[in-house]
């Protein structure tokens, strides 16, 4: 069978915790062996690292979501992220990003992004970014940074079609979830189209990201994912699955 890597998703997430093992072995079943774990809190970067016991495919990722920026201690993450980050094996930094439904300002959520991108730089890691409302700042932003040695991933990209071009210039890869199998998800089955073969990454997103009629998601979902943006471009699933996993590799690797 060939392998899938869902190369966004929560597993440590309390919505899982009544059937992880259950969630795990689904996954297992429908060929997933690669799975990136992205740090929402920074308290919970230990328990992370402790998701690889119980599932060899997981890899992890170390940052600050926007979402938890108000409720932690963002400057003492901040701080020691770069030695965590090392000490814990992390594969990436973030997520991190710009979102404007989170009541902080973009300003200070730039100014986050900026301290993952020094470390990301520093211990030449891919970087994960959340960009949600606000695509034309974090753009700009990061552009302004330059392309990273590492690159990176915009993950469960919501944006509009025309950006990904420049995204994928400054060196980023696309990550494509579950919305894409949404019948009104007419921007995100665009841009599906676009993102050249080689920087595409499929995701789950899961528990939060989920398909259409669904309420929770999970990592096994990734194939649905591969087969609703195949059927986008017009390609054979498989196809999408070896390519989605070479560039999962490439970059969490
Ligand atoms: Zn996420």
């Amino acid at each position: 069978m060939t392998r899938l890597f869902d190369s966004h998703c929560h597993l440590d997430a309390p919505a899982l915790d009544p059937d992880r093992d259950d969630v795990i072995a689904r996954a297992i079943e429908r060929g997933v062996d690669g799975v990136l774990v992205p740090a929402v809190s920074p308290e919970r970067w230990d328990a992370l690292a402790a998701l690889r016991a119980r599932w060899s495919a997981v890899r992890i990722a170390i940052g600050v979501h926007p979402y938890v920026i108000a409720s932690c201690a963002v400057d003492d993450a901040l701080a020691t992220m770069e030695a965590r980050a090392t000490a814990l094996g992390a594969v990436a930094i973030g997520e991190c990003g710009f979102d404007r439904r989170v009541a902080i300002d973009l300003a200070r959520q730039s100014e986050i992004v900026d301290a993952h991108v020094e470390v990301a730089r520093a211990r030449e890691l891919p970087i994960v970014l959340h960009v949600v409302g606000t695509h034309g700042l974090a753009l700009e932003r990061m552009e302004r940074h330059g392309p990273l040695r590492a690159g990176g991933v915009v993950h469960a990209w919501s944006g509009p079609a025309e950006l990904v071009a420049r995204w994928v210039a400054l060196g980023f890869s696309i990550g494509i979830g579950p919305v894409v199998t949404w019948a009104r998800a007419r921007r995100v089955k665009e841009s599906a189209r676009v993102v050249p073969l080689e920087r595409l990454l499929v995701e789950t997103d899961a528990p939060d990201g989920h398909l259409e009629g669904a309420t929770r998601g999970e990592p096994s979902d990734v194939d649905e994912v591969v087969r609703a943006v195949a059927a986008e471009r017009d390609v054979r699933a498989q196809e999408l699955r070896v390519a989605t996993w070479a560039n999962a590799i490439r970059l969490f690797g």
